[in-house]
């Protein structure tokens, strides 16, 4: 390595966690990981109490009502060992709080493993559930890559691009999830407009993935940072993941058409998943408090104290040809 691309390292130039604002954030009280609280529900996994069992389906997204304190369980259940990808989403009841990647992907790291909590919305910003077990076996991704990461999803438009020739009708994990929200009451009792631009905005959120390869980082080959994903191993049936969740929500989550990526889209089989709910009978820690800001902004909008002029096309200082 050359001199200057060693001074140009940024773990040269970061001294301390002082001077970095990364840090600042993260390791801010409101951010603390009580690790002692989801051991404890681990530990007590033998008294849990199962509320409902249920199969998500190949080729579907469905909605899971999980209340605060349940655990919610994905676990392998085909025969072939085949390692079924799984897209999650969380949004409450009410739909006022949902998962966000631009939250959790910072604050938890690309990788999901034991303990990584999702956190939601700004305005909110609450952890909403937190991953507390993880069973995938180390081979499944090895050294430097992931088994479960923050990411988007596949679309129509990915999949019609890998697969040409597919129906326009064959299902991605966005049309899934579009099926998963469309079966919570709330948007299940829209008016038709209003349900179809809820289920638009809600598909287009990013989430992230189990039981998928995945790498992030500095590759020497691109001599690039890269997100790669790789096919997954077969791996154990009864292998699964489980989440705590701290609120009562719906996990909205899709059984991706790519199914293991072993194959093409067209020539691989997506597999049923069990989908298990458990009553831990142990409360959620308190959230983090954040002091009330909407009324501030909107007030600060409404009152001129942010220009609020509409940006119509003379609203912009145009320069004249004479002035060029
Ligand atoms: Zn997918």
């Amino acid at each position: 390595m050359c001199e200057n691309h060693k001074i140009q390292n940024p773990a040269d130039v970061l001294p301390s966690a002082r001077d970095d604002a990364h840090l600042a954030i993260v390791e801010a009280g409101q951010f603390e990981l009580n690790k002692e609280h989801y051991d404890a529900i681990i530990d007590d996994k033998e008294n849990r109490k199962l509320v409902y069992k249920e199969v998500l389906k190949p080729h579907t997204g469905d909605a899971f009502l999980v209340k605060k304190g349940q655990v919610i369980r994905a676990e392998q259940m085909n025969d072939q060992n085949i390692a079924q990808i799984l897209d999650w989403n969380i949004i409450t009841p009410d739909l006022t709080e949902y998962m966000s990647y631009g939250n959790s992907a910072p604050l938890e790291g690309p990788y999901l493993k034991k303990y990584t909590r999702c956190w939601s919305n700004n305005g909110m910003l609450h952890p909403m559930a937190t991953m507390i077990a993880d069973e995938v076996p180390e081979y499944f991704s090895g050294k430097e890559w992931g088994s479960h990461f923050w990411m988007f999803h596949c679309n129509p438009e990915w999949n019609q691009a890998a697969a040409p020739g597919r129906s326009v009708g064959g299902d991605s994990c966005h049309t899934n999830f579009m099926h998963g929200y469309s079966r919570i009451p709330a948007i299940h009792a829209m008016p038709e407009e209003e349900k179809r631009r809820t289920l638009d905005f809600l598909a287009n959120q990013c989430n992230f993935m189990t039981f998928q390869v995945f790498r992030t980082g500095w590759d020497e080959e691109a001599q690039d940072c890269i997100m790669d994903l790789r096919p997954g191993p077969n791996i154990p049936k009864g292998t699964g993941v489980e989440f705590y969740a701290e609120q009562d929500c719906y996990f909205v989550i899709s059984s991706c058409p790519w199914a293991d990526m072993q194959d093409t889209l067209e020539n691989v089989t997506p597999q049923p998943v069990e989908i298990s709910v458990w009553d831990t009978g142990i409360e959620p820690l308190e959230r983090p408090e954040w002091k009330e800001w909407k009324s501030t902004f909107y007030h600060q909008l409404s009152n001129g104290i942010r220009e609020n002029s509409p940006r119509t096309e003379d609203s912009y200082n145009y320069v004249i040809e004479s002035e060029k």
